[in-house]
């Protein structure tokens, strides 16, 4: 088929082009004499992402799933109790992966369309006196419901009652998009990954750790080898990996912090927040609304739309994939055909944005949606050019 895939997905995102050269390079020794002159560096500007001056941050061949195993199994002990939400497919994961891993899991379950229950948090927390509750979880950006939560919010809840509980923040959908504040909001693991907000294929599981989660280590008793703080720790310092790191990606990486650091952290997140206003001024014009509950729940990084009564929002994904080669995304689970998904994050500018907001309507025409043909590419084209920017500026 002639021109472009377009994907519109939230994760793996688009890599642009500076990244895929970067990317594209010969195969290197990973022991090289010079290499700790390229990855001292990269390991520095990864804490400028996850704003801290006092954490370490981990990078290993993996996904961001690998990301969430490394956080829990290096820093909790068999049995311990941790305080967890599930609001959506990626948060009750992170349940199950606890469960497995034998935690004592007290999990709140949300309606989808929410997020962390920050108030629930504080109460649990505010009655737990003799602070059994080892870590407390909460899923930043939820990617299946496009729903963000108030994670300075937790710390606050934790402060209150002086409760020393890890906190463990997911950001695989949010960090280097949405603000996320490693020592402010007292945060003590974070996971990301590779395929979202950094801009690069899916392959490296990337954990930030506070100065707290990495004395837990001391007393961590899950069984870890892969995943082993220690061996990362010692090799890191030197400059070098304990076993193969995915050089290519690690290249990719560094290009990926350079963008980042060219426009600016806090330009990133602004224009992740004019993409996603964009959409969202599309769904309004479309007479449908996000499945996130309000505007205080709203992400920025993807929207779930919400089809009608009657209507399958899979099929929309279907259709658009069939004619006219875009990739929205399908609602999981709980919200299965209740919603497709735009995922506005990563590598985006205003016309990218049009694209999937354009084929959507042309799909769910197509199906019979009681929508007028051009409203919301016209409500989002509105929205951009209220709020253009001078690139040359
Ligand atoms: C994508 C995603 C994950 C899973 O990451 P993988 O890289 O697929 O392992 C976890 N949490 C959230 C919020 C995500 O968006």
């Amino acid at each position: 088929m002639p021109g472009r895939n377009f994907m519109f997905i939230p994760g793996p995102t688009t890599i642009p082009r500076r990244i895929q050269n970067a990317i594209n390079v010969e195969q290197e020794d990973m022991r090289a004499m010079d290499l700790p002159e390229f990855t001292k560096p990269l390991y520095e500007d990864m804490k400028k992402i996850f704003k801290t001056k006092t954490g370490r941050v981990f990078i290993f061949p993996a996904s961001g799933t690998g990301g969430w195993e490394s956080a829990v199994a290096n820093t909790l002990s068999k049995g311990d109790k941790v305080l967890m939400s599930g609001f959506g497919h990626f948060s009750n994961l992170w349940i199950d992966l606890c469960q497995r891993w034998g935690l004592d899991v007290q999990a709140l379950e949300v309606e989808w369309g929410k997020g962390v229950p920050v108030e629930e948090y504080a109460k649990i927390l505010e009655a737990d006196k003799n602070h059994e509750i080892k870590a407390v979880f909460a899923t930043q950006n939820e990617t299946a419901t496009g729903v963000a939560s108030d994670i300075a919010g937790v710390r606050k809840a934790l402060d209150a009652c002086n409760h020393p509980a890890l906190l463990f923040v997911d950001g695989v959908s949010s960090v280097a998009s949405i603000d996320f504040r490693m020592d402010e909001w007292g945060v003590d693991l974070c996971v990301s990954g590779s395929q979202k907000g950094f801009m690069l294929p899916t392959g490296l599981g990337i954990v930030c750790a506070s100065e707290k989660a990495l004395a837990c280590r001391e007393h961590s008793d899950l069984p870890k080898t892969f995943f082993d703080w220690n061996d990362q720790i010692k090799t890191n310092d030197l400059g070098f990996f304990p076993y193969t790191p995915p050089m290519n990606l690690l290249r990719g990486l560094r290009e990926s912090l350079n963008m980042i650091e060219e426009e600016g952290l806090e330009n990133v997140f602004a224009r992740h927040n004019r993409m996603a206003s964009a959409v969202r001024a599309a769904v309004e014009a479309w007479g449908m609304r996000p499945i996130a509950d309000g505007p205080e729940w709203y992400s920025d990084t993807v929207t779930a739309v919400k089809v009608p009564e009657g209507f399958d929002g899979n099929e929309v994904v279907r259709h658009a994939y069939r004619y006219y080669n875009l990739a929205l995304s399908i609602s999981l689970a709980k919200i299965a055909g209740q919603a497709f998904r735009i995922g506005h994050l990563g590598d985006m500018n205003e016309l990218m944005v049009l694209t999937p907001i354009n084929g959507a309507e042309m799909a769910m025409k197509d199906l019979g949606y009681p929508i007028e043909l051009g409203s919301g590419v016209a409500a989002a084209q509105e929205y951009l050019r209220n709020t253009k920017q001078d690139r040359l500026a």
